[in-house]
């Protein structure tokens, strides 16, 4: 047959997920660690790989790489869980709690894997937007839960792209308020250096997702982790692809992980850059920082969509999110290397100085 039907009802319409990546010099756009891992881990790595069986199926749970995690966050391995990147794990998410009939809370403007994830499940999604400064609205929240048809809740904290992390006693009071699997996404904690674990030990409906992808450099081995109590990983065992963590990720993982200090000055770094790109951003005319507990700053500015094109123009590609809904005029900008933080900043105060002189000469013809 020259013809196909169509495919699945649920992706009518859907567009591919595009990360924007574009060629540039600097890369401030994905959040990624501006390091790569140290020469010396990489000949760990390197003679670790070289030992890893190619012809065998790998251990389908990782559990060098799982007991390590267990043991650093002082649990079992029976709490622990890897994915091929934390993305793996929230489509898990959606497949084991979501689905036709059921429906998933979500916090917009956040991470759009949610949202999309939820579609592919035929989940419905009720999404309660954020505020003008882009924390969650607590009354609306509740109030909705009360209603008792949620099944599961997606917090991103600290929130991508917004930046901060959602308050600690708010989502207590969610786990207390609901029966609902509520998913805690700590992918950049290591950087607001905040997190729920503490919170398994009394909540069955408690998942925390990690990643390798931003503060330990990892985003091209695609390895991720959720925390949870035994029975909650028992439901995501059931839907997960059994082999999606490949040898050799486990191998770059073990090594990465047992030498996890050495990525602390990198991290302490990106926090001081932090502060520093963010009083630049704060003394440039017209530009309105977000806060942030995390890698990057999301910030407002007249002309966004023209503010990205000048710098990708100048070879350092930010994320564009002027024309996504409650974001408009909004961009995100990774911290990278003091360098690279120091051309960012140059350029954009040149294009606002710029659009500063046109403006001038207009008016004065
Ligand atoms: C980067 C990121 C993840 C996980 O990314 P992976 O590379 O798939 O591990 C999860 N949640 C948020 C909010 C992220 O930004």
């Amino acid at each position: 047959m020259n013809r196909v039907r169509a495919s699945a009802p649920q992706l009518a319409g859907l567009v591919p997920y595009d990360p924007k990546y574009l060629p540039a010099r600097a890369f401030l756009s994905a959040n990624e660690n501006p390091r790569d891992v140290d020469a010396e881990v990489r000949e760990l790595i390197s003679r670790r790989i070289a030992s890893v069986p190619l012809n065998r199926y790998p251990d389908p749970l990782a559990n060098g790489l799982r007991d390590m995690i267990a043991e650093a966050n002082g649990l079992d391995r029976s709490c622990v869980l890897l994915g091929n990147g934390g993305d793996e794990l929230l489509f898990d998410l959606a497949l084991a709690w979501g689905g036709p009939g059921r429906t998933c809370l979500n916090f917009p403007p956040t991470f759009s894997v949610y949202a999309a994830n939820a579609r592919l499940t035929n989940t419905a999604v009720v999404d309660i937007a954020r505020r003008e400064d882009f924390s969650i609205d607590e009354e609306a929240t509740f109030e909705r839960l009360a209603v008792g048809d949620i099944d599961y809740v997606v917090v991103a904290s600290p929130n991508n792209p917004t930046g901060l992390r959602a308050p600690q006693d708010f989502l207590e009071r969610l786990l207390d308020a609901t029966d609902a699997l509520v998913m805690v996404d700590e992918a950049y904690f290591e950087f607001s250096r905040s997190t729920v674990r503490p919170l398994l030990a009394t909540h069955e409906n408690l998942v925390i997702l990690r990643t390798f992808s931003k503060a330990f450099s990892l985003a091209g081995v695609r390895l991720g982790y959720i925390l949870a109590n035994p029975g909650v990983i028992n439901e995501f065992l059931k839907v997960r692809q059994p082999y999606s963590v490949d040898a050799v990720s486990q191998a770059v993982g073990e090594v990465v992980y047992e030498h996890r200090a050495r990525f602390e000055p990198g991290i302490r770094e990106i926090i001081e850059e932090r502060g520093r790109v963010m009083e630049a951003l704060r003394t440039t005319v017209g530009v309105r920082p977000y806060p942030s507990d995390s890698n990057w700053i999301l910030f407002n500015m007249e002309d966004a969509g023209a503010a990205w094109a000048s710098l990708y123009e100048n070879g350092v590609l930010v994320r564009d999110f002027s024309a996504t809904p409650l974001l408009e005029g909004c961009l995100r900008v990774t911290i990278g290397t003091p360098e690279q933080n120091d051309e960012f900043i140059r350029l954009l105060r040149a294009f606002v100085a710029e659009r500063g002189q046109k403006r001038a000469q207009a008016a004065r013809a």
